[in-house]
């Protein structure tokens, strides 16, 4: 597996696969031949159905110009789900010709180049690490940094910082949210109430809530994130850790950080033998995995022992089984933003579950990552961010939703 400093990254929203992938693509290109006169640029499947509500020509033309962007709008089965051929030139003759794979988190693959990133764990499923943990006595924490080495802590630290930055800009901003869906930004009523005569479950689901809409309308405005694993579900892991900081008087900033290592950990193993792409596997790879962090991460504050933890990030991905991609009009916002907030609380659901139950379970992390990936790859491209089928293909914007 690679490293967890690859999986979290700070950057412009709203697409982890569809801005930040692409961007460093294309950086990279101008990096190595800063001279050509002209860029052509094709994308295909999910990147060109859905690269525009998702500001990928904006992106790109930002960084390399003079360009020209072509939507190749009909799926072609033979490449990625998410292709962007570059070709460059120089006095009208074509200087490089390079396919690019937007895989997923923002990471991006040179078709028939090798991975110049290096696979820095020796394990790669959780059974494994988990049995080199209790061997050694170590706590998955401590694996963590023991692989990531020096500087690992205070990357954390960083990355803690930008995901409580977007939390607070978030919930402070007001207004509407940039495309033709004309959303309103919602996270400052949701966390603008009396809570001190509210009962505790409607607090909990209130603040928890905001602060997971706070950071995904950050991204659907193209605001500063934290890919967790992705842009599109950026809200859910934040959301939950800030809201047991601000909760419990007994959880550190440290806990917190410790808690980040093993939420990455699980994003890694999901990363490594599956998906964290929507255009790869749909939003159970994105919101599930999400999910499946941020619930390890509860697990991982309230010291659960290491099969709770495995249970509770287990559960949290059985639960988004065969869920969907379906962006309204391409856009990173309906139904998008609304679920992060419903995995945010399933997540701390998921992690009270595996409180009580772990000895009766019967599925393992490593076997429902698989179930995950297969299902994924089973599902139709419909369903896969190309805004062809699901709440995409059905919303209508005169529908009356409020007439009851
Ligand atoms: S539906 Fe899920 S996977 Fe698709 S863009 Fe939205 S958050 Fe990402």
């Amino acid at each position: 597996m690679l490293s967890i400093r690859s999986l979290y990254q700070v950057g412009y929203g709203p697409s982890s696969s569809h801005t930040m992938g692409p961007a460093k693509a294309v950086n990279i290109i101008k990096e190595e031949l800063p001279d050509l006169d002209f860029y052509e640029i094709t994308l295909y499947n999910s990147l060109a159905l859905t690269g525009k509500g998702h500001f990928t020509e904006e992106i790109i033309k930002g960084s390399l110009a003079p360009c020209h962007v072509t939507f190749f709008s009909l799926i072609d089965i033979h490449k990625h789900p998410n292709t962007l051929l570059i070709k460059g030139y120089k006095n009208n003759e074509l200087m490089i010709e390079k396919e690019v794979q937007s895989v997923g988190g923002g990471r991006i693959v040179f078709v028939g180049e090798e991975e110049k990133e290096e696979l820095i764990y020796p394990l790669h499923t959780f059974k494994e690490i988990r049995n080199y943990c209790r061997d050694h006595k170590v706590s998955l924490s401590e694996y963590v940094y023991m692989i990531e080495g020096e500087g690992f802590h205070e990357f954390l630290e960083d990355i803690w910082e930008a995901m409580k930055t977007s939390i607070k800009n978030g919930i402070s901003t007001r207004g509407t949210l940039p495309g033709p869906l004309k959303l309103k930004r919602k996270a400052p009523d949701l966390y603008d109430f009396d809570q001190d005569n509210e009962v505790p479950e409607i607090t909990e689901n209130r603040l928890v809530s905001s602060y997971a809409f706070a950071v995904s309308e950050e991204n659907a405005s193209g605001g500063i994130i934290v890919t967790a694993p992705t842009c599109g579900a950026c809200g859910v892991l934040p959301a939950v850790l800030y809201y047991m900081l601000e909760k419990h008087s007994f959880i550190t900033e440290d806990q917190i950080i410790d808690s980040l290592a093993v939420a990455g950990l699980i994003g890694n193993l999901i990363k490594h033998n599956a998906s964290i792409s929507g255009a790869v596997a749909g939003c159970q790879a994105e919101i599930g995995s999400a999910c499946a962090m941020a619930a390890a991460a509860h697990a991982t504050l309230f010291h659960l022992k290491l099969d709770q933890v495995e249970y509770a990030a287990e559960i949290a991905i059985e639960h988004h089984l065969g869920l969907t991609c379906d962006p309204v009009n391409g856009y990173v916002q309906i139904p998008c933003i609304e679920r992060n907030a419903v995995a945010a609380l399933r997540a701390i659901d998921a992690c009270g579950l595996a409180y009580f139950l772990s000895d009766s379970r019967k599925i393992s992390l490593d076997m429902v990552i698989q179930t995950m990936y297969q299902t994924g790859l089973d599902m139709h491209s419909s369903y896969k961010e190309t805004s062809q089928g699901g709440l995409a293909q059905y919303y209508k914007e005169d529908d009356d939703v409020n007439c009851w």
